[in-house]
């Protein structure tokens, strides 16, 4: 087994592995089930400090993306993408899918979405019925303000849906001091349980939305609005994974166990890997927006994503991840996010990282290791 540093799916604790072997009951039938994903989708409401309803579905986290995109968009609905990764750009294709309109704002992929140019832009056009925007655009590992972004956007009449599968439970978000109408996360990043569960955060406006549609949602698994009730009816739109939701609990707990300090172990483990790679003559990807949870490291000239991966692999047995689409062969990412976000494990990343380059040829100017545990103290 490797040792996963991949920037998602992450380590999995042992006692959310556990409670997905706990015994199972009827979820369709018992009432308790119903109690008990209710009182999870509390926590979930909880831990980003909003009234606003959290949904589990069953189905890994681009299935929020998509959920959010087929509940919303009716034929012809202009929606504005905004893109400043990989991710953010993806959403067009789930706005097209269902019958929109997607005009992207395209801002430069280095650094985060500037809401003075947002503004700029929406001074011209706002015309659109929702925008969607990335919390935590993984592959360069940028991290957007989407609560002011969202804020602003609402002072347009716009909604906004938001994708934070990689950013919740590493980076803080106060949904409450936001105008976030639908919030996308996933089991599998930094809330470190498997991949499978997809969580969402719906607004009363984004329901009312949804009712109002003239045309029906052209989805059944992606349709929000199945849901709404759930717990008076106890009918759930399809059967609930239900050891997935226990392991998904334990996690939850553990989240709530580390609260006080969670936030700022990510930040500061972040920080020391990146003042390590920096110090090491190796670069990054951005210039400005890095995220507590995971880091893009450029690829040295004469060096593949394989030659970095499959030495790392090889000789320490440590994961990390590649990239894909416009960054496919420019930067190897170390996730660093919930279970791996501990001085050891990342500390053990980084001397791996240390020898496969320097196996390669590459001169790294410092003890990876040592100047990551000195920027932590
Ligand atoms: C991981 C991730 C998702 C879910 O996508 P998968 O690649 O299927 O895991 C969605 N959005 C972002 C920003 C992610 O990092």
């Amino acid at each position: 087994m490797y040792k996963i540093m991949t920037a998602g799916p992450t380590q999995v604790r042992e006692n959310v592995r556990m409670a997905r072997s706990l015994e199972c009951t009827n979820p369709d039938l018992d009432p308790d089930f119903f109690d008990f994903y209710k009182e999870t989708c509390q926590l979930l409401s909880k831990a980003v400090n909003t009234d606003n309803e959290a949904l589990i579905l069953g189905g890994e986290g681009i299935l929020g993306l998509e959920a959010a995109c087929a509940s919303l968009t009716e034929q012809g609905d202009r929606v504005l993408v905004i893109d400043n990764g990989v991710f953010g750009k993806g959403f067009a294709d789930f706005v097209k899918m269902y019958g929109g309109e997607p005009v992207s704002f395209v801002s430069d992929y280095h650094r985060p979405v500037d809401l003075d140019e947002l503004k700029a832009f929406l001074e011209k056009d706002s015309n659109f019925k929702y925008a969607t925007v990335v919390h935590l655009d993984t592959p360069s590992g940028v991290i957007n303000d989407v609560e002011k972004i969202s804020r602003l956007l609402d002072s347009y009449g716009i909604m906004t849906v938001a994708d934070s599968v990689a950013g919740l439970f590493g980076e803080k978000l106060d949904l409450s001091n936001s105008k976030i109408d639908i919030l996308c996360g996933g089991s599998q990043k930094a809330l470190s349980c498997p991949p499978g569960l997809t969580m969402l955060w719906v607004s009363d406006r984004a329901f009312e939305a949804m009712e109002n549609r003239k045309t029906p949602i052209a989805a059944f698994y992606a349709n929000i609005l199945n849901f709404k009730g759930y717990y008076v009816k106890k009918v759930f739109p399809y059967t609930m994974p239900i050891s997935d939701i226990y392991g998904l609990r334990a996690a939850l707990d553990n989240f709530f166990e580390m609260q006080d300090t969670i936030y700022d172990r990510h930040a500061r483990i972040a920080k020391a890997t990146r003042m390590a790679l920096q110090e090491g003559g190796i670069g990054l990807y951005l210039e400005d927006g890095f995220s507590n949870n995971a880091t893009a490291v450029l690829i040295p000239e004469g060096m593949t994503e394989k030659d970095i991966l499959e030495g790392m692999e090889k000789d320490y047995n440590i994961m990390i991840s590649g990239c894909f689409d416009v960054l496919a062969g420019v930067v190897v990412r170390i996730g660093h996010m919930g279970e791996n976000a501990y001085e050891d494990k990342v500390a053990e990343t980084l001397k791996a990282l240390q020898g496969t380059l320097e196996k390669k040829g590459f001169d790294v100017k410092c003890d990876l290791e040592e100047t990551f545990r000195n920027n932590l103290k």
